[in-house]
């Protein structure tokens, strides 16, 4: 699942959309404001540090998740 994490300028508030489709509008659960910023997947982005890292890849889902088959972040 494209779940991505978006942090929203301006009330600071960081969430997670379901993005479904390749230019979706996001707008901020907490004030509607559509002035937010897609940032990479939590999950994803340690995934590849851990990829880097290591230099194998990472099989013991992330950090950032309480399980390990990272089902909620589509990694
Ligand atoms: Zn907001």
């Amino acid at each position: 699942m494209p779940i991505y994490e978006y942090h929203c300028n301006k009330c600071d508030k960081d969430f997670e959309e379901l993005v479904l489709g390749s230019n979706p509008v996001v707008t901020c659960p907490e004030c509607k404001s559509q002035d937010v910023a897609k940032k990479m997947s939590t999950c994803a982005f340690k995934a590849g540090a851990n990829f880097v890292g290591t230099g194998k890849k990472a099989s013991a889902g992330c950090g950032s998740c309480s399980s390990t088959n990272c089902s909620t972040c589509g990694g």
